[in-house]
């Protein structure tokens, strides 16, 4: 790891955020390298989760209202264990620390974590004992405006911007389900002791779909595609399947369709960026692990030097924050789905005496009368002597001689229904860095070894390096007018004359750039130019009018050089 880390810092993949004072855990700059490279992730995600499915993509705050996090849950429960040593003050996550020291995983509870420190007699690395320990909320509080202000949080998670804003999406897709939302941006979590680098981030990026079904259809119309994608599958009992996506759902192994097509695209996803598929698998939310709103969990998990780490967590978190955000804000987030025909249903209605309800329940009474109102009774209920409604969170108990019963014949032409949600949730950050990894690579070339970043074409931050054979005119201005040439044409081009041509083919390779571009002698009697493949160095002559068709034919592809001219080594 120490390895690669020094070249990902040496190169300008990535730098310790606040380092002239010091640093500090859980922060990092993605430098110019690393950002290219997150940007083109970030792309290729874009274009495989918005623009190719039924989604659209928003931008809500950062900064969330207090309201938000105490109905999605997150102001109360988004805690971890925390452990003080009470000798040196150092603050440990519980789970972890047990996990390091060990070596099992323990239940993210107050009182699991007290019985293990107790039966091991788990210290501080000081050799310190632990005080008691206590749950400590991963949001980072903020004030909104002056004085006392109004109090937010950072959000810890992009989704509930979706979820809240789900009146206005539901209508903009005006009704029909399924339908996706997507959301691409920062996410902010004061993780207590950040000692895995660039892996545990207290302010990261993610990529998440809200992706909003039927709640009796928990299906994907894509899914078909993919029922013969075979995938690696840890399930919650540790049981390992190599085993295809179709009869992962037929055996119940899979909860739904619509769960599976995601594992599916997500595999897809993560190879075209890069990640190695023999260090990816899938792994199932054990039902101690799982969040208590979702029916089925899965991580995309891959190998790294850190362990297997999540990369993407996929859930289905069924009508959980709908339902909450409908009934702390008292909006209606149900959507209204018409039937094929109406149909025909005899109805109880019960019908609120005013004239009773009024001196029995004074101010309350309107309130009573509209739940009444809005009460469905069932077959076996038109005897009830009393019915209890709830208003204002308060159970109240209706006598008998305040309403009347009446069956009807109504018409129903459709139903409301919350929505279910299936939640694809990426982490950029973390893709970033493993696809660094599993492009990392060493070979030998003219008898001197030589480190090499695989990366997928289409995804270099550095795509095509333009290098003048020497550093004078009329090389240089030539290598010039071509970088110009392929920027236009889309193409990450840099232009590079410093230093020997071996040493900045070294640099390109180190980098990760599929293809450099050398102007030299030959190039001023016939103008044509070489181009060098990363991979095999393996070069290939071709003529300046088409190199641009070349060149863009073989960043989206996996092409091989040799289609396009003879090959010869430089
Ligand atoms: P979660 O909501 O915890 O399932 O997170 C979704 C995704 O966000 C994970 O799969 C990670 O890739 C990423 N993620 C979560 N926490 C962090 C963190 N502290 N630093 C970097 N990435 C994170």
């Amino acid at each position: 790891m120490s390895e690669i880390m020094e070249m990902l810092i040496r190169r300008g993949f990535l730098w310790q955020s606040f380092e002239i004072y010091g640093g500090m855990a859980g922060f990092i700059d993605f430098a110019p390298l690393g950002n290219g490279l997150r940007r083109r992730i970030e792309n290729l995600w874009r274009e495989m989760f918005v623009i190719n499915e039924r989604a659209v993509e928003i931008d809500t705050p950062t900064i969330g209202i207090e309201e938000v996090y105490i109905a999605s849950g997150h102001a109360t429960s988004f805690t971890d264990v925390a452990i003080e040593c009470r000798n040196c003050g150092r603050v440990y996550r519980a789970d972890h620390y047990i996990k390091e020291k060990l070596g099992f995983e323990v239940d993210e509870s107050i009182e699991a974590v007290k019985a293990v420190l107790q039966e091991f007699d788990l210290r501080c690395e000081c050799g310190g004992e632990f005080g008691e320990p206590e749950p400590f909320n991963l949001m980072f509080s903020t004030r909104i405006g002056p004085g006392k202000g109004k109090k937010g949080y950072l959000r810890p998670e992009t989704a509930q911007g979706i979820f809240i804003a789900f009146k206005r999406l539901a209508e903009y897709f005006r009704d029909r389900l399924p339908f996706g939302v997507a959301q691409i941006g920062r996410s902010y979590r004061n993780e207590i002791s950040p000692r895995q680098g660039v892996i545990r981030l207290r302010e990261f990026n993610q990529a998440e779909l809200e992706y909003f079904v039927h709640p009796e259809h928990k299906e994907h119309p894509g899914f078909e595609n993919y029922r013969n994608e075979v995938v690696k599958l840890l399930d919650k009992s540790g049981e390992e399947h190599e085993i295809s996506l179709g009869r992962a759902v037929e055996e119940g192994i899979i909860l739904n369709g619509a769960i599976a097509y995601f594992i599916a695209r997500t595999k897809e996803f993560l190879l075209r960026a890069g990640i190695d598929e023999k260090r990816l698998r899938f792994r199932q939310h054990r039902d101690d692990e799982r969040a208590h709103y979702a029916s089925d969990c899965w991580d995309a998990e891959v190998l790294t030097s850190y362990g297997w780490i999540e990369v993407v967590g996929i859930a289905d978190r069924g009508c959980y924050d709908l339902s909450r955000h409908s009934r702390f804000s008292g909006e209606d987030l149900s959507i209204f789905i018409p039937y094929r025909e109406p149909v025909k249903v005899r109805k109880k209605l019960v019908i609120p005496d005013m004239g009773k309800l009024g001196p029995k329940f004074r101010k309350k009474s309107k309130k009573i009368a509209d739940a009444l109102k809005s009460l469905e009774l069932g077959e076996s209920e038109s005897d009830k002597d009393r019915i209890v409604v709830e208003v204002d969170g308060e159970k109240i108990e209706v006598p008998e001689d305040c309403y009347t019963i009446q069956e009807v014949e109504v018409t129903l032409h459709g139903e409301k229904v919350i929505p279910h949600v299936i939640e694809p949730s990426f982490g950029l950050d973390r893709i970033t860095y493993a696809v660094l990894e599993h492009s990392f690579d060493r070979d030998t070339v003219d008898g001197e070894e030589r480190k090499v970043l695989r990366l997928k074409r289409w995804i270099a931050p550095v795509q095509v390096a333009v290098l003048p054979l020497l550093s004078r005119k009329p090389f240089t201005t030539k290598a010039m007018e071509i970088t110009e040439m392929l920027k236009k044409s889309g193409i990450f081009t840099e232009y590079d004359d410093s230093g020997s041509i071996g040493r900045r083919y070294r640099r390109y390779d180190e980098i990760g750039t599929p293809f450099c571009v050398t102007i030299d002698h030959q190039t001023f009697e016939d103008e044509t130019v070489t181009i060098r493949d990363r991979d095999d160095t393996s070069q290939i002559r071709v003529c300046v009018k088409d190199l641009r068709e070349v060149l863009t034919e073989l960043l989206s592809s996996e092409r091989d050089i040799k289609e396009f001219g003879e090959v010869f080594r430089g």
